[in-house]
């Protein structure tokens, strides 16, 4: 019997580990990529223990593990220095910021030795529930499955007719990678608050540190390129030193959500952002995906191809929503809190966060075990 096709719209987290997973079950993989190019932009990448199980279970953790510092506590700090809440991550939870250029060059490989087929400079426009693909030099390709993980902006999800929310939220960030210094903190990461501006810093390779700075998308000032130092320095006085540091940033000046009603039509899907974007609080929307991407690829070794839909969407969906859900309250919390209320805020994400309740709903997507 030949074996089954898929094929993939997008070399993103998503698509690549998808693409793995599947080619290491014996089917066919063709990935289309739009870019000339393979690469991941961007800084550090936040990956709990759920990503970490993704990485290891598709052979990618073992090839990059020399470039993982665990880290062993997150604390969150208000803007006079003093300690919100502290997180501390263990053997069985366990969490750590990767550079994005290692997990991509690790899924690469891991793709090829797999035996994965990427083409790139391949644009692909629509998908058809009929388990067709249109690209837009007006090729078609036919397969068992065809997958978009095409990120937000998703063509393939655009084509489907399946009810959809696209959503743009008033958050956006700025991110960098800067040198580490010898004074730089070892295995602690940590997330500066003040007024409606965050800073996050943790150790992300034996040479860099990642830096993020948060912000609400109406403060202009703060979400600005290049970066206006003197306006971050404001906010934190404490951390003039590293925010002097801070050299080439990326900017996104807004952060979106995407809802579906159903991630799949017929022989068609979409995957990761394409199916699920959200704001980038937990740290989880590429963990997520990936997550679901080997849950997809497990669900379709053991059960056929509509049944195994099914129970993949049955088996994701409540820790993506959850995910979804926490994350925007946490960037409400941190953007846009009443300036009023603001003497009460440490107080309440002190009790919220020592809540075991609002704990294990914060951590539910690290929480995810697949294949159940
Ligand atoms: C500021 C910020 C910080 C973040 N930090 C974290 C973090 O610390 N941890 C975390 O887990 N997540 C984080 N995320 C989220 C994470 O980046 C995304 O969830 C993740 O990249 C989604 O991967 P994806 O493969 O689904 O989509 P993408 O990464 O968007 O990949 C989509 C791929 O499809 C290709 N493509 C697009 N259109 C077409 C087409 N028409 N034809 C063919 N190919 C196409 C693109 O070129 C790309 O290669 C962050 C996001 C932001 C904005």
């Amino acid at each position: 019997m030949s074996p089954k096709k898929v094929v993939i719209s997008g070399a993103g987290l998503s698509g690549l580990t998808l693409g793995t997973a599947l080619a290491q079950r014996g089917w066919d993989v063709q990935i289309l990529e739009r870019s000339a190019e393979l690469r991941e932009i961007g800084a550090g990448l936040y990956t709990w223990e759920n990503g970490l199980k993704v990485l290891e279970d598709i052979g990618v953790y073992e090839d990059i593990r020399e470039h993982v510092e665990l880290i062993t506590k997150l604390d969150m700090i208000d803007e006079h220095q003093e300690l919100i809440h502290s997180t501390p991550f263990s053997s069985n939870s366990r969490f750590c910021v990767i550079p994005r250029n290692i997990v991509y060059g690790g899924l690469t490989r891991a793709a090829s030795r797999a035996g994965v087929q990427i083409e790139t400079s391949s644009n692909v426009t629509a998908a058809c529930p009929s388990g067709e693909v249109t690209l837009e030099n007006g090729k078609t390709y036919k397969a068992d499955l065809v997958v978009g993980a095409d990120g937000i902006y998703s063509n393939i999800r655009n084509s489907l007719n399946i009810t959809k929310t696209f959503e743009r939220v008033n958050n956006g960030a700025v991110r960098a990678l800067i040198p580490r210094l010898e004074a730089d903190s070892v295995a602690h990461a940590k997330e500066h608050w003040s007024g409606s501006r965050r800073i996050g810093i943790s150790p992300t390779s034996p040479s860099h540190m990642y830096v993020y700075l948060t912000a609400s998308s109406s403060d202009e000032e703060a979400l600005s390129d290049p970066l206006n130092k003197e306006a971050w320095i404001s906010s934190f006085p404490h951390l003039e030193t590293l925010i002097k540091r801070i050299d080439q940033t990326r900017l996104d000046r807004h952060f979106y959500y995407v809802f579906m009603d159903k991630w799949s039509s017929g022989r068609a899907l979409v995957l990761g952002d394409a199916a699920h974007g959200m704001e980038p609080n937990l740290g989880q929307g590429a963990g997520v995906s990936i997550t679901s991407a080997l849950e997809l690829a497990k669900q379709l070794e053991n059960h056929d191809i509509d049944n195994a839909l099914d129970r993949w969407e049955t088996l994701m969906r409540p820790t993506v929503q959850h995910t979804q859900m926490w994350s925007r309250i946490y960037g409400s919390a941190a953007a846009h809190w009443p300036k009023e209320l603001l003497g009460i805020r440490n107080e309440v994400i002190r009790k919220a966060l020592g809540s075991e309740d609002v704990d294990l709903m914060l951590s539910t997507a690290a929480r995810h075990i697949t294949g159940l």
